[in-house]
């Protein structure tokens, strides 16, 4: 064996025990294939092992030292291509990997056999290929084609996860294994060359491919490749051009006429600064060409954030400052889109915060607004804590991020942006702002995270105050609404009023009608009675009349008694078993007589079927007569007045079936803002002027109180009454409704009194 190869592979092997060894103490911060690039270390060890064999060494009695290379590197390209399986799948699923370790066994299985079968083994013996394939030995071949197949499949993985790679540093990922199966395929290849030098080149490339399998597994974020290339490119410009110079220089210094003395010297360094004055502008071309490969995407950070503080200072509206936001941000940063998402810290909830992601910008169409993150988590962590930007990459490759929740990795996933950096006022988290991928697909440097990190700064003053304002406009909001409220009240409370002094007016005048009649005709007796002309017809009719007033008083003075007892709510119900029926025939019977003098009618109908009530007879009777007697105020001469009542089942799981009595009339209607305040006391939905003393006359107002004592009763047996009308008018006379709701049953905390202790 050559010595310099010796030399170089053991060397090698020294390499390669050492980072073994590395890999062992770091074995935590692995991304994916610890016992395959475990596995690929050690068979590369293995095959180099091998060198150190005597050439002539037999296994078997028949084969030589390089059927077991060949095995040990076919071995080594399928645990390498595990690795490299395991590592572009996004998720680590391990189907692919199966897959792939069942072909790799299988090829290995077949060169072993065709070995076993093979009466001579060629590969790796100078100008081997000819041999074997005059020979036909399919050892050889198989070796070869295995390898030629296992490093195509390799590569057609590698590209199509570099094609798909939702980010530049997977595709820049994609793009270091395939650069590194290459160089460990082409390694392979030298090493079963044949050739000293060329297996001497071998070892070394296996080395170094084997190395960047280590290098890629440690170290989640690989160096940037296609950066990589451009400088080399561009340095080997520069080399190239001076290069050229200098060889220009020296073939001019070869052919001057002078060689020595003086007069050469001047002349050389003439020459000498010729060509630095060359090399300048060179340089400068060299340069020129590369600037704008290398800087494309590349970022002025001080215009940059200058600009955008600029714009995001004079937004002061949330809608504002997202367009202006995002729209720098696009701009400066040269990305594809960026957006706002705005952090709720609630405090308790499960030590969770609450991620809001804003509509607008680059999240014009997106449909899962929000999101939440653990505040033990890596990525509050991160943000909140450290207060740092964050990669989306970072999110699916660091091992940092290894422990995140399903949830919070699947809510970023969604958000389909690059980088994050978090917006911070006073020390904590109020918002996140998040960028898309680069125009030209580059990935994200640390000078980049450094510029919008710098801009989620000067966003925190900005969202702050927009947040403000936006509460701000809020507060005003409820404010006026509440303001509005009041006033409304206001002017309810100054109608009320204002009633309540009318009332004292028409309570005067209601009294003073009758009060003057009795006292009109006691005086009239008293004179007829001192002069003896009192005769019993006489006498008769004005009893009658002074009893009709005093009758008219009476009823004022009870009515004005039950609003009072409403008042402090101390009106006694005493329950006993009715039906609506009897109530409703009770109300109306005294009533039609009058109904009858102005040709009204009455009809009513559903009352016969429905069931017996609880309730206090003598007072319901009382409200639906006061509904009943407005019915006949309230309606013209002819016209209709009709009752419907029917058993309304319960709509609702926690309601109870109830009676529902309509008594529907056809006459003048009552104002929309009057249906409420009808049942107020003392309200009069008409001017008391009107004021007629007949009870049941047409437009014949009363005090203002028969609705307000029906409203009273109703409610005190747990019912409801509302009046229903299109509206006020005289002459098309619209008509009213008025519904009376009851339970069959009064709830448990209706006014009651038992009706033995209301008979004491
Ligand atoms: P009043 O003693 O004035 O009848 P109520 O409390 O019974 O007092 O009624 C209050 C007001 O409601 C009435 O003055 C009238 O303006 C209005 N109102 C009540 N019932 C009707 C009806 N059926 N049609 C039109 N207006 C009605």
């Amino acid at each position: 064996m050559d010595s310099l190869l010796g030399a170089v592979t053991l060397a090698s092997i020294g390499i390669q025990a050492l980072l073994l060894l590395y890999v062992q103490v770091r074995r935590q911060r692995l991304r994916t294939g610890y016992p395959w690039l475990l596995s690929t270390l050690l068979l590369s060890l293995l095959a180099a092992l091998t060198f150190l064999l005597p050439p002539d060494v037999q296994i078997t009695g028949k084969y030589g030292r390089n059927f077991a290379l060949t095995l040990a590197l076919a071995a080594l390209v399928i645990a390498f291509g595990a690795v490299v399986v395991s590592d572009t799948q996004r998720q680590p699923a391990t189907g692919g990997r199966r897959a792939w370790l069942l072909l790799g066994l299988l090829w290995l299985g077949g060169l072993i056999a065709a070995g076993l079968l093979s009466p001579t083994i060629s590969i790796a013996e100078g100008e081997w290929l000819v041999a074997a394939v005059n020979a036909r030995e399919p050892f050889s071949l198989m070796a070869l084609g295995g390898l030629g197949v296992v490093g195509a499949v390799l590569l057609g993985i590698c590209l199509y996860a570099f094609y798909i790679a939702p980010l530049p540093e997977i595709a820049n990922r994609a793009l270091f294994w395939i650069i590194n199966t290459a160089v460990i395929v082409v390694g392979v290849i030298l090493m079963l060359s044949g050739s000293q030098t060329l297996t001497l080149l071998g070892v070394i490339t296996l080395l170094v491919g084997v190395a960047g399998a280590v290098y890629a597994q440690l170290s989640y974020r690989v160096f940037d490749i296609r950066n990589g290339v451009n400088l080399s490119l561009r340095t080997a410009l520069v080399v190239t051009m001076t290069a050229l110079l200098l060889f220009g220089a020296l073939q001019a210094v070869s052919r001057l006429p002078v060689r020595s003395g003086m007069e050469a010297n001047v002349l050389l360094a003439l020459l000498a600064l010729a060509v630095a004055l060359l090399y300048v502008p060179v340089r400068q071309l060299a340069d020129a060409v590369f600037r704008p490969i290398i800087q494309r995407g590349q970022v002025n950070p001080t215009i940059a954030t200058r600009r955008y503080s600029q714009r995001v200072s004079g937004a002061v509206e949330l809608d504002q400052l997202i367009r202006v936001a995002t729209e720098t941000l696009n701009e400066s940063l040269r990305v594809r889109r960026s957006g706002l998402i705005l952090v709720n810290d609630t405090g308790g909830e499960n030590g969770q915060i609450e991620l809001m992601v804003m509509p607008g910008g680059g999240f014009a169409d997106f449909k899962n607004i929000r999101g939440y993150v653990a505040k033990a988590g890596p990525v509050y962590r991160q943000l909140a804590v450290k207060q740092s930007p964050l990669t989306q990459f970072d999110l699916e490759f660091s091992p940092d991020y290894k422990t995140l929740a399903e949830p919070e990795r699947q809510f970023f996933n969604s958000l389909r942006m690059s980088a994050y950096a978090p917006v911070i006022v006073e020390n904590s988290l109020i918002g996140i702002l998040a960028c898309g991928p680069k125009i030209n697909d580059a990935p994200f440097y640390p000078r980049d995270l450094e510029v919008l990190a710098t801009m989620a700064n000067q966003t925190g003053v900005g969202l702050r105050n927009a947040r403000l304002v936006a509460d701000l406009r809020h507060l005003n909001r409820s404010m006026e609404a509440l303001n509005k409220g009041l006033e409304e009240a206001n002017q309810q409370m100054e109608k009320l009023d204002s009633v309540k002094t009318e009332f004292v007016t028409i309570a005067s005048h209601e009294l003073r009608t009758p009060l003057a009649q009795i006292r009109g005709y006691t005086d009239i007796m008293d004179q007829l009675n001192s002069a003896g002309m009192l005769n019993q017809d006489q006498i008769g009719s004005m009893v009658g009349n002074l009893r009709k007033a005093s009758e008219r008083m009476e009823e004022l003075i009870t009515a004005m008694l039950d609003v009072s007892q409403l008042d402090v709510n101390a009106m006694d119900l005493r329950f006993s078993q009715t039906t609506p029926e009897a109530i409703i025939r009770m109300a109306i019977e005294p009533l039609t007589d009058a109904i009858k003098q102005r040709k009204l009618t009455l009809s009513a109908r559903g009352l016969r079927g429905l069931p017996t009530i609880e309730a206090d007879m003598q007072r319901l009777v009382q409200a639906f007569r006061n509904i009943v007697v407005n019915a006949i105020k309230f309606t013209p001469d002819g016209g209709r007045i009709e009752i419907n009542a029917s058993l309304q089942p319960a709509e609702k799981p926690g309601e109870k079936d109830h009676i529902l009595i309509a008594i529907t009339d056809t006459g003048v209607g009552i104002a929309r803002e009057n249906l409420e305040l009808i049942f107020q006391k003392f309200y009069r939905a008409y001017d008391p002027g009107l004021h007629s003393t007949g009870t049941y006359k047409f437009m014949g107002a009363g005090p203002g109180l028969g609705l307000t004592i029906a409203k009273g009763v109703i409610e005190g047996h747990g019912g409801k009454i509302w009046a229903e009308s299109p509206g006020h008018n005289m002459e098309s006379c619209p008509g009213s409704t008025f519904f009376v709701e009851l339970p069959l049953v009064p709830p448990a905390n209706a006014r009651r009194v038992l009706p033995m202790e209301g008979e004491k």
